[in-house]
């Protein structure tokens, strides 16, 4: 209960003649009633301002544009990445795709080669045979060695088709890890080099170490001589 001697505090271009009523929360001011309900009106405003607002925040609480502008961004970027490493999975691909295409090519035309070499020696071998009198069981054997040259041949051919397909596949790398395996080589041996003149300069702080003890040591005489000396002379 406030005194009858304390005045309303209201601030305004007039002063309020009126005894104050109560400290208003809003202002922590003592005033008298009617600027009490006054600023109890203000307050109220307030209250409803804040009720419009929290409408509003409810209103676009729907709205995730921002989460999803960052979802999009980090999406497209995947996407920029993705398409990058096809195109260089697909120049590695087709690089290699090329390589044992001509592989094949070479295998198949030295083998076609040989195979209609020795048919053409086995039917003219054959059609001599057939013209003689009599047929010798060594003719047959000399084909049967032929067929079996022939053969051997083959086998050789597609050995060495394998050896070279499988080279191929186990050389594919795309080139930025050969580029990382680079980079790596280079930093180990720049790296030796470093351990290199490391000992190097080791060696010479040691030698420079024995030159000092050295010549302490040889100071060390020079002052006993000298001291040996006087003591002589006296
Ligand atoms: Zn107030
Ligand atoms: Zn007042």
């Amino acid at each position: 209960m406030g005194t009858k001697d304390t005045l309303c505090q209201h601030s305004s271009t007039s002063v309020c003649p009126d005894v104050s009523y109560s400290k208003c929360p809003h202002c922590l001011l003592d005033l008298c009633l009617e600027h009490v309900l006054e600023h109890q009106l203000q307050v109220r405003l307030d209250f409803h301002q804040m009720i419009d607002h929290i409408n509003h925040q409810k209103l676009i609480s729907n709205d995730h544009s921002v989460i999803n502008d960052m979802k999009a961004k980090t999406l497209e970027k995947l996407e920029n990445w993705k398409t990058t490493k096809i195109e260089l999975v697909m120049s590695v691909y087709l690089v290699e795709q090329s390589r044992i295409e001509s592989t094949w090519t070479a295998s198949i035309e030295r083998k076609t080669k040989i195979q209609n070499k020795v048919f053409q020696e086995l039917i003219t071998n054959s059609n001599e045979i057939e013209k003689k009198k009599n047929v010798h069981p060594n003719d047959i054997l000399q084909l049967k060695k032929k067929l079996n040259e022939l053969a051997e041949a083959v086998r050789e051919i597609e050995q060495d088709t394998n050896v070279k397909l499988t080279a191929i596949m186990s050389s594919v790398q795309l080139p930025e890890i050969a580029k990382q395996l680079k980079t790596q080589e280079t930093l180990e041996i720049l790296l030796q080099e470093c351990e290199n003149n490391l000992d190097k300069k080791n060696r010479i702080i040691l030698k420079r170490e024995n030159e000092c003890q050295y010549l302490e040591q040889l100071i060390i005489e020079k002052d006993e001589i000298i001291h040996k000396l006087k003591q002589k002379l006296r």
